[in-house]
């Protein structure tokens, strides 16, 4: 690849770079996505930590997913953005959101998850396969 994958926060003081394309992305309808997303998924993209790196200082909020595991938001203390997120289930890798890339029209989603509290204004593309919760352990 060429070009980094950047982004950033909506005011600007915070800002990310990936080297490296997403290991996979995806839209996610749990109600943990609805509340900090303010609206019906997230649409995430997961990055190799190694190949990521930030500028500018965020605030963490920690919580723990339906799986158990903890995981912590990292946002922008001025404007309130969701710039990355990381999980102690997976150390290595972070997940950003598709809404605070520089190009957004980059963003490809390969699945759905948790359709089972999607709510009825929230439609995904049926073309991407969905599943009810997290997609079953390979
Ligand atoms: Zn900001
Ligand atoms: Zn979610």
């Amino acid at each position: 690849m060429s070009d980094a994958i950047t982004g950033g926060c909506q005011c600007g003081a915070v800002r990310y770079e990936c080297t490296e394309e997403p290991v996979f992305a995806g839209h996610c309808q749990c109600t943990n996505c609805q509340k900090f997303s303010g609206t019906g998924h997230a649409s995430n993209m997961l990055f190799s930590k190694a190949a990521f790196s930030t500028t500018g200082d965020t605030s963490t909020y920690e919580y723990q997913a339906d799986s158990g595991n903890t995981l912590t938001r990292h946002f922008c203390p001025k404007c309130g953005s969701p710039v990355y997120g990381t999980t102690d289930a997976n150390v290595d890798a972070v997940m950003i959101r598709a809404g605070g890339l520089d190009d957004p029209s980059i963003f490809e989603a390969n699945f759905a998850l948790y359709s089972e509290s999607a709510q009825a204004w929230d439609t995904i593309d049926p073309s991407i396969k969905s599943f009810p919760g997290m997609p079953p352990k390979k």
